[in-house]
């Protein structure tokens, strides 16, 4: 096994093919020469995925990114990155090189890259690929905060559900609803401008602390939803916590810095039988409960710890 190993990682080194694996955390964990000079990545490196893009599209190498704003490009893209089990796209490089890249994700959230050069192939309709690979984008992105739509978050809940547990003791997942607590109020006193940028900075700030195998997404006005595929109740909760701590140290609104907005959560655990609207609804009850019981906090739906 171990000459197979071998004879495979040599053949890797020396393939045009560019080769790489990012584990559940997104952290770059295997990349093969032609990878890493595609990337500018030094052999021991382990680059996180988005500090690589970042240090890349800074220095003008790499892969191009047709976006004016590259941390929105990156907060779109995070939300949806890797979080289906097979991806095809087409893709460019600041050398002129266009790649076919392939995503594979393993159940445990482990991704395998592949890509080839494609340079020279149907480069004529090139630009309409791209054109219908921006559509597909847009339609399951939220215009205003850029992370995920309500289409895009459903499928990964209709995913979730049809996850075969093969482990009896290992929990499908949860759902978790998320509200913000008197939006109206916040709209009435600032104005509506105002609304959006707490709309924008609650979705940066629940987004950095949401793992690449879950989705967070924009479902309505100021509710949201974040699927947590294989995650107990209690990791849930710890999860949950700490975003609503980092939404109470925010202060969004540069002309008001005392300005603060908090926001409740309604969690439900996941059960075989579930459909995403059975599953939602539970969620969407014990937000209510949220609510009741004095809002900026979070409720677990009664019937998820048996
Ligand atoms: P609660 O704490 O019970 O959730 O109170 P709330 O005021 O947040 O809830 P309610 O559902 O009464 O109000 C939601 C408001 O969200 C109403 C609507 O004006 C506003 N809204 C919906 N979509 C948008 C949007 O895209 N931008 C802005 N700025 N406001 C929006
Ligand atoms: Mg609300
Ligand atoms: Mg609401």
């Amino acid at each position: 096994m171990n000459d197979i190993h071998h004879s495979l990682f040599q053949l890797f080194e020396s393939s045009p093919v560019l080769v790489a694996a990012y584990d559940d955390f997104d952290r770059l964990r295997y990349a093969n020469k032609a990878f890493r000079s595609a990337y500018f990545i030094e052999p021991c490196e382990t680059p996180f995925w988005p500090d690589l893009m970042r240090r890349n599209h800074h220095a003008k190498r790499g892969t191009v990114i047709r976006a004016a704003d590259f941390e929105e490009w990156l907060i779109s893209t995070q939300s949806r990155r890797g979080k289906i089990g097979f991806k095809a796209f087409e893709t460019d490089l600041f050398d002129g090189r266009w790649l076919w890249m392939t995503e594979t994700v393993r159940e445990d959230g482990w991704m395998l890259c592949i890509a080839t050069d494609v340079t020279d192939l149907k480069a004529s309709a090139r630009e309409i690929r791209q054109d219908r690979d921006l559509a597909i984008k847009a339609s399951y992105t939220d215009v205003l905060t850029g992370v995920a739509n309500r289409r895009f978050v459903t499928a990964r809940i209709e995913d979730m559900l049809q996850r075969q547990v093969s482990d009896e003791l290992s929990s499908l997942g949860c759902l978790c609803v998320l509200d913000i607590d008197h939006f109206k109020s916040i709209n009435d006193q600032f104005g509506h401008h105002n609304g959006d940028l707490v709309l924008k900075d609650l979705a940066k700030r629940i987004h950095r602390l949401v793992r690449r195998t879950d989705c967070f997404g924009r479902v309505g006005g100021e509710e949201f939803v974040l699927t947590l595929p294989a995650t107990s109740i209690e990791q849930a909760r710890r999860i949950v916590e700490r975003m609503l701590v980092s939404v109470r140290q925010s202060r969004p609104l540069k002309d008001r810095p005392d300005f603060k907005y908090t926001f409740s959560v309604g969690v439900a655990a996941a059960k075989p039988g579930d459909t995403s609207i059975s599953l939602f609804s539970r969620a969407d009850r014990a937000l209510y409960v949220a609510k009741l019981a004095g809002r900026d906090q979070i409720h677990i739906d009664d019937s998820s710890s048996d």
